[in-house]
C-alpha cells in the first residue's frame, strides 16, 4: 500500500495532467495529446486512491470487483454506441456522477466512522455537504435522465410547460432549504434522514421539471450544464469524502463546464438565466411545431449530377455540416469531394454553427476524423460574412442552424439565434432526406428561396453520387 505523502504527490500530477488536458483540448490540433495527459492523469488517481491509504487490504477485493463490473460496462457501451448516441450516451455518464454522489452522500451520513472524530462544529459543516452533495447529485440524475429521453428521442422536444411553474421551483427551494434547517438540527439519524429524504424527492423533481421545461433548440445550453453540474456534484462528494483530487477535478469540469454553457447561450444569442428558468425555445409560449407542419411554398429539386456541375464551375464553395452528416456518416465523403475541387482550384471552406450537431464539437470531431485540414473549417463568426461572395453554399443534413426564420420571423421558437446565412450565395443546396423539420421542430423557409435547390436522399449515398459525377 501507498503511503500518505506518494498519494499525495501522485494527486498533485494527476491535477496538473487534467489541467493541461483540459489546455490540450481547447485545439483541435493539440486535443489528441489533451486526451493523452487526461487518460494519463484518471489512470495516476485511480492507482493513487485504490493502493492510497484510505483503503484497507478488507476493502480491496470489493473495490477491484467494483471497478471489473463498472468498467466492464464502460468498455461495451464505448464500443457499442454510435458516434450518433455519443451526446447521449455522455448525458446518461453525467447521471451516474449525480447518482454517486448521492448515494456517497447517504453512506457518508449513515456511516457513524464518517462523523466519529468531529467536533460539533466540523459535523455541522460535514453535514452541509453531505446536504448539499445530495441535492446538487438528484438535480444532476434526473435533469441527465430526462436529457438522455430528449436527445434519444423518447421524450418529446416541445418544453412542458406547467402553468406557475416558476412559483413551483420557488416552493422548492424554499421547502429545501426549511429542511436543510430541519436537517441540521435533527437529534437522531431517522429524523434526518426524513428530511434528507424529502430534500432528495424535491431535487429529483426540480432536475426532471428544468429540463422538460427547455424548448429543442435550447437543449445544447442543458447539455452543457448539466455537465457543469456533474464536475459539483463530483467536487461535493470530494467534500464529504475528504478526498482533496475529488474536489479539484470536480471543480475543474464544473467550471469548464459553466464556461461552454456561457459560450453556447452566446453563441445562441440566449439570455442564461432565462434557459434556466426554462420555457425558451418555445417561441414565447407558442410550442415549437410538429416536424410534418409545412409552410405553403414550392421547393426545386436538384439532381446529384447537377450538383457537381454547379461545384466543379464554382470559385467559392461553403459546406455547412449538420446532424444529418453525422447520422449519414458522410464525413469521409465530404473530404473526398473536398480535396478533389481543391485540386481544381476551388476554394473550399466550411462553417460550422457552435450548436450544429447534438453536441458541442460534434462537427469538429466529424471533420477531423475524415481529416479535413483544420484551417479551412471556420467558425461561424469568421465565415457569416463570406456567403455573399460564394457561389455554391452546401447544407449536409442541417436545418436548425441555417434556418432564416431565426432572423426573419420575430415568433418563431428559434428567433434571434444566430445562423449561418447559406441563403447569401449564389446557390444553395440543401442535402437531406424529405422536407422533415429539424431538432427545434421549426419549419424552414430556407427550402422554398428562389436560389435554393434541394438534393433530397440520405447524405452519404447522395454524396457519392457527387463524386462519382464530378470524377466523371
Ligand atoms: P437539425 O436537427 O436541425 O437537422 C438535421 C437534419 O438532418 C434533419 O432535418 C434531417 O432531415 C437531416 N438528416 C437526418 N439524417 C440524415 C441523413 N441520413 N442524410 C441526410 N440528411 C439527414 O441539425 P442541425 O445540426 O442543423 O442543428 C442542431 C440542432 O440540435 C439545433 O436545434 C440544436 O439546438 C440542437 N442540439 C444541439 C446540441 C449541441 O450541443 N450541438 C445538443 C442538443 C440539441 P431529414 O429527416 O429530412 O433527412
Amino acid at each position: 500500500m501507498m503511503s500518505e505523502s506518494l498519494a499525495t504527490v501522485s494527486y498533485i500530477g494527476a491535477t496538473i495532467l487534467f489541467i493541461l488536458s483540459l489546455g490540450g483540448l481547447s485545439n483541435p490540433e493539440t486535443s489528441r495529446r489533451g486526451n493523452l495527459y487526461g487518460m494519463l492523469g484518471m489512470t495516476i488517481a485511480v492507482l493513487a486512491t485504490v493502493f492510497g491509504p484510505r483503503v484497507t487490504m478488507a476493502g480491496l477485493p470489493w473495490i477491484i470487483g467494483a471497478m471489473v463490473v463498472g468498467g466492464s460496462i464502460g468498455l461495451y457501451a464505448a464500443r457499442k454506441v454510435q458516434m450518433t448516441q455519443m451526446p447521449e450516451l455522455v448525458a446518461l455518464m453525467h447521471s451516474l456522477v449525480g447518482l454517486a454522489a448521492c448515494l456517497v452522500g447517504f453512506a457518508n451520513y449513515i456511516d457513524p466512522m464518517a462523523s466519529m472524530h468531529l467536533s460539533s462544529a466540523e459535523k455541522a459543516i460535514h453535514e452541509i455537504e453531505v446536504y448539499i452533495g445530495i441535492l446538487i447529485g438528484a438535480v444532476t440524475f434526473s435533469g441527465s435522465l430526462i436529457a438522455f429521453g430528449k436527445l434519444a428521442g423518447k421524450i418529446g422536444g416541445k418544453p412542458l410547460l406547467l402553468p406557475g411553474r416558476h412559483f413551483l421551483n420557488l416552493i422548492g427551494l424554499l421547502v429545501v432549504i426549511a429542511f436543510g434547517y430541519v436537517f441540521l438540527q435533527a437529534e437522531s439519524i431517522d429524523a434526518g434522514m426524513f428530511a434528507l429524504t424529502v430534500m432528495t424527492v424535491i431535487a429529483l423533481l426540480f432536475g426532471i421539471h428544468m429540463v422538460m421545461a427547455i424548448g429543442g433548440a435550447d437543449m445544447p445550453v442543458v447539455v452543457s450544464m448539466l455537465n457543469s453540474y456533474s464536475g459539483w456534484a463530483a467536487a461535493a462528494t470530494g467534500f464529504m469524502l475528504n478526498n482533496d483530487l475529488l474536489i479539484v477535478t470536480g471543480a475543474l469540469v464544473g467550471s469548464s463546464g459553466a464556461i461552454l454553457s456561457y459560450i453556447m447561450c452566446r453563441a445562441m444569442n440566449r439570455n442564461f438565466l432565462s434557459v434556466i428558468a426554462g420555457g425558451f425555445g418555445s417561441g414565447g409560449g407558442t410550442p415549437a411545431k410538429k416536424g410534418d407542419d409545412q409552410p405553403a411554398g414550392e421547393v426545386v429539386p436538384i439532381s446529384a449530377a447537377e450538383t457537381a456541375e454547379l461545384l466543379a464551375s464554382a470559385k467559392n464553395v461553403i459546406i455547412v455540416p449538420g446532424y444529418g452528416m453525422a447520422v449519414a456518416q458522410a464525413q469521409h465523403t465530404v473530404n473526398e469531394i473536398t480535396q478533389f475541387l481543391r485540386e481544381k482550384g476551388v476554394n473550399v471552406r466550411f462553417g460550422i454553427h457552435p450548436v450544429a450537431g447534438r453536441m458541442p464539437g460534434h462537427m469538429n470531431v466529424l471533420l477531423a476524423e475524415a481529416k479535413v485540414p483544420y484551417d479551412i473549417v471556420m467558425e461561424m463568426d469568421e465565415i457569416n460574412a463570406d456567403f455573399p461572395d460564394t457561389d455554391v453554399s452546401i447544407v449536409i443534413g442541417a436545418n436548425d442552424i441555417v434556418n432564416p426564420a431565426a432572423q426573419e420571423e420575430p415568433g418563431s421558437p428559434i428567433a434571434g439565434m444566430p445562423v449561418l446565412e447559406v441563403w447569401k450565395a449564389k446557390t444553395s443546396i440543401v442535402m437531406k432526406r424529405s422536407m422533415a423539420s429539424g431538432y427545434a421542430g421549426v419549419d424552414n423557409p430556407l427550402f422554398y428561396k428562389e436560389n435554393n435547390r434541394m438534393l433530397f436522399g440520405d447524405a452519404k449515398k447522395m454524396l457519392d453520387e457527387v463524386l462519382v459525377a464530378l470524377k466523371a
